[in-house]
């Protein structure tokens, strides 16, 4: 299985399958398990801090076949998590320093991916998130000015009213928007696949098609051998189920994704979104949208849990997950009825049990680990391994002091209480959501039950 069955994946240009794998190294300094955006990352950092590091990635199917491969391209200058942190005194001022961090890491990726020459259609066009019933400007409005009590300013958040946002996206309703500068819009699959080839330039060994099956201090046993290594660090996230003994660390949930033919550009004079600006709206079953570099609007959203951790390797545009979202998307642009959606695809994202990243690091073992970005790794992933990094070389930085370092989390519960909570949660989401689009007003208790759980 080398293609992941997304649109990033059938639009890049050089073949994305490997005839076979390279040999395993016996040994390496650095095993790094998993191929997306934080093993790949992991490796960047740690060979730019100490190039004589001997690194294997060792990758089951392709590079980027995993949600790296695969997202919907925002790269966001935040992270799940980092409002919770901002919403309590106490842990106020690391929020900032980490909200601050990751305003900065979509800049750092731009750079990084330019100076790699990895052109991965970066375009810091921001995000907006649109009120589409009129009772999210009060709320929208409300959050802007917590985030101004917190001393964001105008350069950070600013509001959009109706005529104006409208201009920036013209959605069948648009109320008004919260806009921030803070995030571009890439191809996912040019950036996880152009960091691959650079590393294997660079000499590190970048090994697909090999399934690590265990992982155990100074040892990795794979389908295809053992590999010795002084330090192995884990980058699986939603697949992390898929190793021994780790089945209840990590969630996985999907999310799923349509991509329209490319529309032509009396489509997107209607539409706009002419700074390829990404967008989304407050719901809670989370919606995501951006104008790729090839004109096409490239849409998802989450979906839900399999029983037992299941993992689909692929998901197909005829299955039910692309199929509401295609709806969603057209309800939002009824111009698109007229055009065809070509391509459908989904995947597991990976949700550690307190609800945030977690960045950690043994060195008795010599084992680590970086994930849990509820579907907000894009950039996330790279101030994770740059912490991860810095970890394993032991250099205390001011981003080794920051919240995500050593967060441990509890494992998540056995079945079936992980499916039964799982899809309570899901239910109690889309249920406020449709509440809220029914009667125009802000859902009570189901709402109030998801944000207890989620916040
Ligand atoms: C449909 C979708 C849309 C998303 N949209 C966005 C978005 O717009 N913005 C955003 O910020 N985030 C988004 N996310 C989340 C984001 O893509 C992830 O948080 C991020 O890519 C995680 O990167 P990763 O490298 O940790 O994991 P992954 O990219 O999932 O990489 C893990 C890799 O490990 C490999 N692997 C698994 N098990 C093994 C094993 N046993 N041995 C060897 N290799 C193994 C897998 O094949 C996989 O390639 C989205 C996710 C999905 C699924």
């Amino acid at each position: 299985m080398t293609h992941n069955g997304s649109y990033w994946f059938d639009s890049l240009e050089a073949p994305y399958a490997q005839a076979a794998p390279m040999p395993l190294p016996a040994a390496v300094d650095v095993a790094i398990i998993g191929g997306g955006y934080t093993g790949l990352w992991t490796a960047h950092y740690l060979n730019e801090l100490n190039p004589s590091l001997k690194i294997a990635v060792l990758e089951a199917e392709t590079f980027g076949f995993g949600a790296s491969g695969r997202n919907g391209g925002w790269c966001m200058g935040t992270a799940h998590g980092v409002d919770a942190l901002l919403a309590q005194p106490e842990s106020r001022g690391a929020g900032l320093t980490l909200a601050r961090a990751m305003q900065a890491t979509v800049d750092e990726i731009g750079q990084v991916a330019k100076s790699l020459g990895i052109d991965c259609h970066f375009k810091k066009g921001g995000n907006l998130t649109v009120a589409t019933q009129a009772f999210q400007v009060p709320q929208l409005q409300a959050e802007l000015e917590h985030l101004r009590e917190l001393g964001f300013s105008e350069d950070d958040y600013v509001w959009l009213p109706a005529g104006e946002a409208q201009q920036r996206v013209q959605m069948q309703h648009n109320y008004g928007a919260l806009f921030t500068p803070h995030c571009a819009a890439i191809h996912p699959a040019r950036l996880v696949r152009g960091l691959a080839a650079s590393l294997a330039a660079r000499g590190v060994d970048c090994v697909a098609l090999t399934r690590v099956r265990e992982i155990k201090p100074g040892l990795v046993r794979t389908d295809r051998g053992e590999v010795r290594a002084k330090t192995i660090l884990r980058a699986t996230e939603g697949y992390t189920g898929t190793l021994k003994g780790q089945q209840r660390r990590v969630l996985p949930i999907y999310s799923m994704m349509v991509a329209t033919e490319p529309l032509p550009s009396a489509v997107w004079q209607q539409i706009g979104l002419s700074n390829r600006e990404t967008f989304g709206d407050p719901r809670r079953v989370v919606i995501y949208g951006q104008r790729t570099q090839d004109n096409r609007l490239a849409f998802g959203g989450r979906a839900g849990y399999f029983y037992g951790s299941k993992i689909k390797q692929t998901i197909a545009l005829k299955d039910p997950g692309p199929q509401a979202v295609a709806a969603t998307l057209r309800q939002l642009f009824p111009i698109l009825n007229d055009y065809q959606i070509t391509h459908g695809w989904g995947g597991p994202l990976g949700v550690n049990r307190h609800w945030r990243p977690c960045v950690s690091f043994d060195a008795k073992t010599g084992i680590g680990a970086a994930g849990g970005y509820v579907g907000e790794g894009v950039a996330a992933s790279n101030l994770a391994a740059r912490m991860l990094s810095d970890l394993v070389l032991n250099r205390a930085t001011e981003i080794t002091q920051l919240p995500w370092v050593n967060d441990h989390a509890r494992g998540w519960e056995i079945e079936p209480f992980r499916y039964i909570g799982a899809k309570t949660l899901q239910y109690c989401a889309e249920r406020a959501d449709a509440d809220e689009a029914r009667l125009g007003k802000p859902a009570g208790l189901w709402a109030s039950l998801f944000d207890a759980v989620v916040d």
